[in-house]
């Protein structure tokens, strides 16, 4: 079929104009991979094509590598469809979602113990992730250096400004670090303390440290960091060098799980040293990917160079994000999220996402091959070690593969850098995975064992199946 061109005078009420994807193409024939076929195809095929190619991903659910969330109810998933279209950065045209995200940023600067719930407006916004969030959160710190140096008049270009944290930091400060030109100040950790140490931090720092990053909830162990230690700490250097170093706290994870289930534990904005924080929305606050937050502890963290202006209801509105257009599926779904379960609700699904944690934990620690790397819980992951890999003769990342075989994702891997000898299976809890289905993984995991620990006895072509 011809396409249909508007000629002027032309009658067109004879013929009605079919949108070409809407026309019948012929048959569908082979397609190339990696160029753009040239005719199209019915939307039936393609969806088809599309949806078998991905029955080949694994199962979600069973993905217990993740820490992004794999289930939602259909409520949210509807209005994360209804809300796809709208671009959230359309402030003017999609005001009502813009108003969904301020609520939120509120309900979180509250949550948090920000100054600004004294009445004020919360200073922050939405982002793609944690990541997006923890570059916004590192750049205000690097803005902040520069005019505290300029107001003392100590800022020169020779400066190197640099950031403290442990080597067990998730991947996006190395990026920060890399991106923005930032010296990375890598705090060494050990067996012992897998994570950043008050001591370790305040030797890291000096007059050009532009923060501390405190990581709530380490991606590798699951613990949180001691915050309010860190804090006392540099309260210490501030008094006896003069050297004033803000934090930040990425709380990916357990930003949504400490108001929670641990309420009087103080890592947030009530430590007056912490600027600012960072929490997943796709994570712990039960939104499918990608949202993330941050929020300052008030307007003055957050420096005006860093803050563009948008067109808003005939107004202007702040923006600060490095992203432009995004969806507004997820801070619908975020803003759904806070509605339906409230605080009360959200205790109740982080709480037994924690039980099921801890009685894995358990279960896992009392097999004879396993030890926990750690026996503080904080959010709902730990990861464990083979107590004796010499002696028992396979490795974690075979335990990991033999896994693999019944549908469940155990991801092994090493630890950071001083202790990368020591290698770790990770196990992530989410709202979702429930007691039965940890009972099946336990059942798995002690075949999967039985099954490494008869191998072990056997010459290398039994155990290939090459002497049938
Ligand atoms: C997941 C995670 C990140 C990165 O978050 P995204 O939302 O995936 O961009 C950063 N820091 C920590 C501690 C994390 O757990």
């Amino acid at each position: 079929m011809a396409l249909h061109r508007y000629v002027e005078g032309e009658a067109s009420d004879e013929e009605l104009s079919v949108r070409p994807q809407f026309t019948q193409f012929g048959e569908v024939g082979p397609l190339p991979r990696f160029r753009m076929p040239r005719d199209g195809m019915p939307a039936d095929s393609a969806y088809q094509v599309v949806h078998d190619e991905l029955m080949l991903d694994g199962n979600a659910r069973l993905n217990l590598a993740t820490f992004v969330t794999t289930w939602m109810e259909r409520q949210a998933e509807q209005l994360m469809a209804e809300c796809a279209d709208k671009n959230l950065i359309d402030k003017d045209e999609y005001p009502q979602t813009a108003e969904l995200e301020r609520r939120c940023v509120n309900i979180l600067a509250h949550l948090w113990h920000a100054t600004s719930h004294q009445g004020e407006e919360a200073t922050g916004c939405s982002t793609s992730g944690s990541s997006e969030a923890c570059m916004l959160g590192g750049m205000a710190l690097k803005w902040r250096w520069r005019q505290r140096l300029e107001a003392a008049g100590g800022y020169d270009l020779a400066r190197r400004p640099n950031l403290v944290m442990g080597a067990n930091v998730q991947v996006c400060w190395e990026k920060f670090c890399r991106y923005w030109d930032v010296e990375m100040r890598l705090v060494p950790v050990s067996a012992e303390a897998t994570h950043l140490t008050p001591e370790g931090a305040v030797a890291a720092c000096d007059e050009n440290t532009i923060g501390v990053i405190a990581v709530l909830g380490s991606t590798y162990d699951g613990v949180y960091e001691p915050v309010a230690e860190i804090a006392a700490a540099l309260d210490g250097l501030a008094r006896e060098r003069g050297i004033d170093v803000p934090m930040h706290v990425d709380g990916a994870s357990g930003a949504m799980v400490a108001p929670f289930l641990d309420p009087d534990l103080e890592w947030d904005f009530r430590i007056p040293r912490v600027q600012s924080i960072n929490v997943s929305g796709h994570k712990y606050g039960l939104v499918y990917p990608g949202i993330g937050w941050v929020v300052w502890r008030d307007t003055a963290a957050l420096p005006d160079d860093l803050v563009f202006k948008v067109d808003y209801l005939g107004g202007e509105m702040p923006t600060f994000t490095l992203n432009f257009s995004r969806p507004g599926s997820q801070v619908a779904v975020q803003y759904y999220n806070f509605l339906r379960l409230g605080f009360n609700g959200f205790k109740a699904v982080q709480g037994a996402s924690r039980d099921v944690a801890q009685y894995l934990a358990h279960e896992i620690a009392r097999m004879d091959v396993f030890e926990l790397v750690s026996d503080d819980f904080c959010i709902p992951a730990f990861a464990f070690r083979l107590r004796d890999p010499v002696a028992c003769g396979f490795s974690v990342f075979d335990v990991s593969e033999a896994l693999r075989a019944w549908g469940w994702i155990v991801p092994a891997y090493k630890m950071p850098p001083a202790i990368e000898d020591m290698a770790v299976l990770r196990i992530v809890v989410r709202n979702g995975f429930g007691r039965n289905l940890a009972d099946d993984l336990m059942e798995d995991l002690a075949l999967v064992i039985k099954r490494l620990e008869g191998r072990r006895h056997l010459t290398t072509e039994e155990r290939t199946g090459f002497a049938h």
